[in-house]
């Protein structure tokens, strides 16, 4: 019986672990993306596309639409995927758009995803007083070290804006 009440006692302390770990995610990152894709795209398009990468949970927290409607795709103690090794700390908004007609990284926000995108960052900064808000290229590495991601240090063009600097006078 005692290696069996042992197996219990860790399953339990696990199941106690990942649901204390998701209540008191202390978030540190609050990540600006773009789908990448047609402003006018549809949510079930891009949710299909997470699905072809074999993903389980959702790539962002909240996505906003041309119209300025903020969609919320996973509450705030999940996890999602918005970028690799930073998601345990983040809550990831994107806006539909960031590309022009042939592909090419362009900032077509609408001034209705301008809007809404600043509020909802007004919100979340408010509850997260310490967290940083800044775009998905803000995470390439500084290759010289010189304190600033820098153009030719992106990693991605994501958010296609400088996020940081545009919310600045919300940190
Ligand atoms: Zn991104």
């Amino acid at each position: 019986m005692v290696p069996r009440l042992g197996l219990v006692t860790l399953h339990c302390f696990i199941a106690l672990k990942l649901n204390y770990d998701r209540i008191v995610r202390k978030i540190k990152y609050i990540v600006v993306h773009c789908t990448a894709g047609p402003q006018h795209q549809t949510l079930e398009s891009v949710q299909a596309h997470w699905r072809s990468l074999g993903w389980r949970s959702p790539g962002y927290h909240y996505m906003i639409t041309a119209g300025g409607t903020v969609l919320t795709i996973a509450t705030e103690d999940l996890i999602t995927n918005g970028v690799k090794g930073f998601n345990r700390e983040s809550i990831h908004i994107a806006y539909f758009g960031g590309v022009d007609f042939s592909g090419k990284p362009i900032d077509n926000r609408t001034f209705a995803q301008k809007a809404s995108l600043k509020k909802l960052l007004t919100e979340l900064k408010k509850k997260y007083p310490t967290a940083t808000i800044q775009g998905h290229r803000d995470f390439s590495p500084d290759l010289d070290g010189d304190g600033k991601i820098e153009f030719n240090e992106w990693i991605k063009y994501c958010p296609c804006f400088d996020a940081k600097e545009e919310y600045s006078d919300l940190s």
